[in-house]
């Protein structure tokens, strides 16, 4: 394993000032899930200095909010989030997703922030090989074995696909990030936290998060009346697997009317792919037996699959039929 020193701030304050000193060679170290696997396969892109956030207070909870949304903490552990009965009542959507991440054991260990902030899982990149994410000038995953881990929907360096399901699940919500950066709060959207594929700091990354930064919080706002929600994922295996495809959708109905629309792929694209073109389609429409059929068929006009991904397209294009057929019922 890549040696490292640890810091254990007991303040967000505290731990900025920790990360500011040590530049991009620090990192914030959450649960380590993601982390302490590419410490340990040497990564020449892990951090010297891991910043150990859970000794600081007020970062894991889940509560409710004076506007009747909620708020859930960076350090919640993603097994809280699938046990929550406030999000269970509230965002049940969220909770099926979440509780489609990774296995049991896994999400004991992990948290909200760590899964919308993850790094990809590229087989090339996490076997140390010298990619555009690992201090290279060569993207492995454009030209070999792109199946599973790669983008269908085209790519500028990395064409790894955002691997979380905690961002794809929470964009249909519009919910938002809260970071702490040593110039004050800031509040993103969920999708544009991870705009998929990013030079931050000098580093490429799927997210928006500077190296001094700190996602504090997620905060979903309250359910609208007549809001509907479903989500689907299609994984090798039951437990452990990341999505081959999925897809994220939110109604927002007037009986069998659907007044707004969110549809969310994930698992195809560098960053939660938000397909605009069937959210207008979708807009104004009845609830319908062949809407599904309708909405597959101008779906994912953009897609560019790699030489062995274009299943993942198939695969996006039937969730987008199963979803509807859901939400129609
Ligand atoms: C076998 C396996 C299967 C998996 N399957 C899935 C799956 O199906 N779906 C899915 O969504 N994910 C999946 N994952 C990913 C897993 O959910 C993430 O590894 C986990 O959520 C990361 O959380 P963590 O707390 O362990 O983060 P860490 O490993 O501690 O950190 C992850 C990254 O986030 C940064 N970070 C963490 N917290 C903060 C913060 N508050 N502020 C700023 N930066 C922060 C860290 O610096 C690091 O870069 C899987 C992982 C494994 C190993
Ligand atoms: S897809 Fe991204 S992580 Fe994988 S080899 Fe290419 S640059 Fe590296």
């Amino acid at each position: 394993m890549k040696k490292v020193s640890i810091y254990r701030p007991t303040t967000v304050d505290e731990a900025m000032q920790i990360l500011t000193e040590h530049g991009t060679k620090a990192a914030v170290y959450a649960g380590g899930t993601d982390l302490l696997i590419r410490l340990k396969n040497r990564l020449e892109q892990a951090p010297s200095f891991l910043v150990d956030i859970k000794k600081i207070d007020h970062l894991r909870y889940i509560k409710e909010d004076a506007q009747g949304g909620v708020e859930i903490g960076a350090a919640t552990k993603i097994a809280e989030l699938a046990e929550s009965k406030l999000l269970a009542q509230k965002y049940p959507m969220l909770v099926e997703a979440v509780n489609k991440i990774s296995s049991p054991e896994l999400r004991n260990a992990s948290t909200i922030a760590g899964d919308l902030l993850q790094e990809v899982w590229c087989q090339y990149l996490r076997g140390g090989y010298s990619c555009w994410r690992n201090g290279g000038y060569l993207c492995y995953g454009a030209i070999g074995d792109n199946s599973y881990y790669h983008s269908a929907m085209g790519g500028r360096l990395c064409y790894a696909v955002y691997p979380g399901d905690a961002a794809t699940a929470l964009i249909p919500y519009d919910a938002r990030a809260k970071l702490a950066t040593p110039q004050g709060e800031k509040e993103l959207l969920i999708e544009q936290l991870v705009p998929g594929d990013m030079q931050v700091d000098g580093k490429i990354q799927s997210h928006v998060v500077r190296s001094n930064e700190i996602l504090t919080s997620v905060v979903i706002p309250p359910p609208r009346p007549g809001f509907k929600a479903s989500f689907e994922k299609l994984r090798p295996r039951g437990v452990w697997d990341f999505a081959m495809a999925s897809c994220a959708m939110g109604f927002h109905l007037n009986g069998k009317t659907i007044d707004d629309a969110r549809v969310v792929f994930g698992g195809i694209s560098g960053k939660p792919y938000r397909e605009t073109a069937v959210e207008a389609f979708l807009k104004g429409k009845t609830l319908s037996d062949d809407l599904g059929e309708q909405a597959v068929a101008i779906a994912l006009a953009n897609a560019a699959p790699l030489k062995y991904n274009a299943t993942k397209i198939d695969m996006a294009k039937g969730l987008l039929a199963s979803g509807i057929a859901r939400l129609s019922a």
